[in-house]
């Protein structure tokens, strides 16, 4: 019988992060993984045709890019082969009018396309630029402190004292505002703000929700200071980077190793059985790098845990649905505002604030919505290495779709279940991308459709195809992620941690949790 210091549930990268830097301090680790090849949320599959490589989930890896983890193993990864592509031309939105409005790295750039719309807002996106280069080692800071925690108070302290008590205030004002609260306190151009406003959407916020406010001013203002990156070759270079390190720290990874039970004794997590049987034992820590509902009573018995405790599981709520759609390509869309949106690496389908409250709305109330918000991610306009030469992929995400469907908004759909339903919503799809770029549809030469079901089947944590692992609104985030009381990784069964997008910093592939969680327990 072989013992570990550690066994991790769950090959995410997330617990592979928690592995590598357990690994790297002398600890003996075992990563287990249900599925057949690590990485849960960042896969790189040929899911169309031989040849062509798609990021089944995650495409953006500029979260990992800037992560803590990364500062610290980045030339390591390196050595097993991570490496990263940059984009210069981030994001852009296309609007109805047939126009469009992007962030480039180069600030002249962007600027000159924002005065376009506004000179004024030209202005306040420079003066919010600046702003950020003061706030965001704060920011940044407190998102990668362990939450409660002293270096949290102490980061919030240091802001305080370094802006002044006006600055601070509006700092703290921004981390509870709603989208369209802070967007129209700052800038004026209804194109400027829908643009910034559709990252709201990548988390669980709709222009209307307090506290989403912050990730849109992030990725706006980060993409433009630092740009975008993604995988060379696929965002898996950091899973194969990643299972390398730990490999040559003496780590190992079994995949196809799906965990059915958590093996407790008199309160204590001992180790894990697998579904085949096997079972593995750990002397300091068993790490569940799932989603809480699939290890609470699942995992472990009900009665492993407090009753007050189950409930706060049980009420831990989803985020809504995603749905992805691959694509392999003959050419690139042609946009109709221009052949300049080619070179994005995201194009957003979410024209204005007024689809995006109807779209979320939608959803919540479980039906398709009319007109879906999309997400284009264009991996090969800057990494053609993805596919045959000349040829693409597209990576299209639907935000915000029901986990359960109970109708339909356009009254067309009559399918209630996804698997009926998928292939007809992704045609809906298909039809809003070729309204803003004609001739589209020609250019597809084969598909893969990923529902919200589909994306469960293949990662359990992503439960109703939930791609944040647990809605990111104020009342489950910071220090109440999971639950409040449990945000800081241990739980209430002895040497049983949890991690992964779950918990605190919550989703993206900044490998947050793992890292801070390996951390406390190698300090
Ligand atoms: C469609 C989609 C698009 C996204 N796009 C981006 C993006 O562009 N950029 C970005 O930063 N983030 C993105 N995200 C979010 C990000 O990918 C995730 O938040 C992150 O990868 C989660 O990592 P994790 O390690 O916490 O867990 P996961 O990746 O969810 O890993 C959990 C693992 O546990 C395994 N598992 C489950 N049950 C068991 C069991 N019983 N036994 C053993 N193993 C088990 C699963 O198979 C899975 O491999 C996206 C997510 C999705 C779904």
């Amino acid at each position: 019988m072989t013992t570990y210091d550690a066994i991790i549930v769950g090959a995410g990268h997330n617990g592979l992060a928690a592995g590598v830097h357990l690994a790297s301090r002398g600890w003996k680790v075992l990563v287990t993984e249900a599925a057949a090849t690590a990485g849960g949320a960042v896969k790189t599959l040929e899911l169309t045709e031989p040849g062509f490589r798609h990021d089944l989930a995650a495409m953006n890896l500029s979260m990992f890019a800037g992560s803590a983890f990364h500062k610290t193993y980045g030339a390591d990864l390196a050595a097993h082969g991570l490496s990263f592509v940059p984009a210069k031309h981030c994001f852009a939105s296309v609007f109805r009018d047939g126009s469009a409005l992007g962030v480039s790295t180069d600030l002249a750039e962007t600027s000159a396309a924002i005065a376009a719309l506004s000179q004024t807002d030209a202005a306040a996106w420079q003066a919010m630029l600046k702003e950020f280069s003061d706030t965001a080692p704060h920011l940044f800071a407190l998102l990668g402190a362990p939450m409660p925690s002293l270096s949290a108070v102490r980061t919030v302290w240091r802001a305080w004292r370094a802006l002044g008590t006006t600055r601070f205030y509006a700092l703290a004002r921004l981390l509870v505002a709603s989208p369209r609260g802070f967007l129209d306190g700052h800038f004026e151009s209804d194109k400027l703000k829908a643009m910034m406003a559709a990252w709201g959407l990548h988390l669980d916020f709709a222009p209307d929700i307090s506290g989403g406010a912050l990730f849109p001013y992030l990725e706006s203002m980060a993409n433009q200071a630092f740009g975008m990156v993604i995988g060379k070759g696929g965002a898996d270079t950091i899973i194969t980077a990643m299972t390398g390190l730990l490999s040559a720290r003496g780590g190992t990874v079994l995949t196809g190793a799906k965990v059915a039970r958590i093996i407790t004794e008199n309160g204590v997590a001992q180790g894990v059985e697998l579904a085949d049987g096997r079972r593995f034992y750990a002397r300091k820590a068993v790490i569940a790098n799932l989603n809480p509902k699939l290890v609470f009573g699942k995992l472990l018995a009900e009665s492993a845990t407090p009753q007050a405790f189950n409930r706060g599981v049980e009420d831990f709520r989803p985020g809504p649905g995603a749905m992805m759609i691959h694509l392999s390509m003959d050419a690139l869309p042609d946009w109709t505002a221009g052949a300049h949106l080619k070179h994005y690496a995201y194009v957003h389908i979410a024209p204005d604030m007024q689809m995006m409250s109807r779209v979320y709305a939608e959803a919540k109330d479980g039906l398709l919505p009319v007109e879906p918000a999309l997400v284009v991610g264009q991996p090969t306009a800057l990494d053609p290495g993805r596919a045959p030469e000349g040829k693409h992929v597209l990576w299209v995400q639907v935000r915000v779709l029901p986990a359960q469907i109970r109708g339909d908004a356009a009254g067309i759909i009559t399918a209630r279940d996804w698997d009926s339903a998928k292939e007809a919503y992704a045609d809906r799809v298909i039809e809003l991308i070729e309204t803003y770029a004609p001739g589209t549809r020609q250019k597809i030469r084969a598909r893969t459709v990923h529902s919200p079901l589909d994306l469960e089947r293949e990662n359990p944590s992503l439960i109703g195809g939930d791609s944040l692992s647990g809605s990111h609104q104020l009342d489950q985030n910071f220090l109440f992620r999971p639950l409040p009381g449990w945000s800081r990784y241990k739980m209430p069964v002895k040497n049983l941690y949890l991690c992964g997008a779950a918990t605190w910093p919550g989703a993206g592939t900044g490998a947050g949790s793992g890292f801070l969680l390996a951390k406390m327990l190698a300090r």
